[in-house]
């Protein structure tokens, strides 16, 4: 009763929540230049004020701003919590968009513009469900706090000392992540946990300085030094082959593979896109999903080293340089990783080669059992009319493992993108249609977490 209220509100409202939206897109945001960050930050603490929130701007010295909103409940002692980013992707390259990447332009039924979909429709749309609940009940089902964060494109490298500092403004009971949306047949997707990520740097390094090619039967190479290093990380048949690597790994629980099968995947519209006839070893249908969610990896980023340039020149670089990642699945621990590379080359007699660490995240699940996971499957479904799609974890990244890991509650992604939504990609977009689904969505999450 009181949810079709609320739905009936946001359906006679929707062209002012576009209208937020579109100014919400118009200011640019890019983290990684630092451009628009203060401007965004207060537009979003006005529009949180204008959904009922209290608020406060939390500064960070060394980084963008954290906005934190909350309302209390008069009904609830449950809190729910969002996690959300204002920073935004650089919109390049910008001859490959249709319109201006500032516009929030909407053409056939769809808004495009730059963090749109990733993610500032989530945003607008938790807010909305909010303001939608406040104006028709004048109350809240749960109490209700709003994290938007203004780093997480550029790894969020201030989150964590955030986070420890005001560990009470971040306690919830569980939390709806960032990003989300449906899939080609509408289905809602809900992900339940991230890939961990450990990112290093090699460096070999030979004679004090670059000399003649002349001189190589003497003079040791840094770039064939690296290479063999590399080598012995990783093997043809594309296992990691660091020593203890694996020991952490844990195959799909009987649970998750009855989750896991329903997932749809499009191996061959994606092989077609990327003009690739096959995936590594071959994998494919059901293989290839646990491939992507359950497989830790260790892929090498780029290298640098001696002439590249055009034509030859017989040198003997004196250093070389490569970049890696390991993506990394629950249980693993990045800092245990990074400590086994160190063990493993240094073993294998290559103790002279400098290993540099640039940060890392934890891997995080929410266990599909818990009882906050099933009550937003049964939302979704009843809200979409159709199966839900559940990922108990997903191949990307980001910092959940602070709200999962650290505060200890479950973490849900939804969210109100959709197949074709080209986040980080020119002429991102959400569908009108998509946006205020998503934004009853949350609403009925609310209500039915409430419940629960
Ligand atoms: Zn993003």
């Amino acid at each position: 009763m009181k949810l079709e209220k609320v739905y009936s509100y946001i359906d006679a409202n929707k062209q002012e929540f576009v209208n937020d939206l579109v100014r919400l897109v118009r200011q640019p945001s890019v983290s990684a230049r630092g451009e628009g960050i203060q401007e965004c930050a207060k537009i979003v603490e006005e529009m949180m004020k204008n959904a009922g929130l209290s608020t406060l701007i939390i500064p960070e010295a060394q980084g963008n701003p954290v906005v934190y909103g909350e309302v209390k409940s008069k009904s609830s002692q449950k809190t729910l919590l969002f996690y959300d980013h204002y920073d935004v992707q650089p919109p390049e390259p910008l001859e490959e968009w249709m319109c201006d990447p500032y516009s929030g332009e909407i053409r056939d039924g769809k808004i495009y513009g730059r963090g749109v979909s990733d993610n500032k429709g989530n945003i607008v749309s938790r807010l909305k469900a909010v303001q939608a609940f406040q104006e028709t009940t004048g109350d809240v089902p749960v109490n209700v706090k709003f994290v938007v964060e203004g780093e997480e494109e550029v790894g969020s490298p201030h989150l964590a000392p955030v986070i420890q500092k005001h560990k009470d403004l971040f306690s919830a009971d569980a939390a709806i992540w960032e990003f989300g949306g449906t899939d080609r047949k509408g289905r809602p997707i809900i992900y339940l946990g991230l890939k961990g990520v450990l990112s290093v740097e090699l460096r070999a390094k030979g004679a004090s300085r670059d000399v003649h090619s002349a001189n190589a039967p003497l003079i040791p190479n840094p770039a064939w030094r690296l290479v063999w290093a590399l080598n012995c990380l990783k093997n043809e048949k594309d296992e990691i082959i660091i020593h203890g690597f694996h020991d952490d790994v844990e195959p799909p629980s009987a649970d998750e593979m009855k989750y896991i099968e329903k997932i749809p995947f499009e191996e061959e519209e994606e092989k077609k896109d990327l003009g690739l006839t096959e995936f590594l070893q071959n994998v494919s249908g059901l293989e290839a999903v646990k491939a992507l969610l359950y497989h830790p990896t260790c892929t090498i980023n780029g290298f640098l080293t001696g002439y590249t340039d055009t034509g030859s020149k017989t040198v003997l670089p004196n250093k070389a340089m490569a970049k890696l990642d390991f993506r990394l699945v629950p249980r693993q621990k990045p800092e245990d990783i990074l400590k086994k590379l160190r063990e493993h080359l240094k073993n294998l007699g290559f103790d002279d080669i400098e290993i540099i660490s640039h940060g890392s995240t934890e891997p995080v699940k929410t266990p599909i059992n818990d009882s906050f996971v099933q009550t937003v499957i049964k939302t979704a479904e009843r809200v979409y009319a159709k199966p839900a799609v559940v990922y108990p974890t997903s191949a990307g990244s980001g910092p959940m493992h602070l709200f999962r890991n650290w505060l200890g509650y479950p973490v849900i992604s939804v969210g109100c993108a959709h197949a074709e939504s080209r986040g980080h990609a020119p002429n991102e977009n959400i569908t009108l249609e998509g946006f205020i689904k998503g934004t009853k969505f949350i609403a009925a999450i609310l209500q039915d977490f409430s419940a629960s």
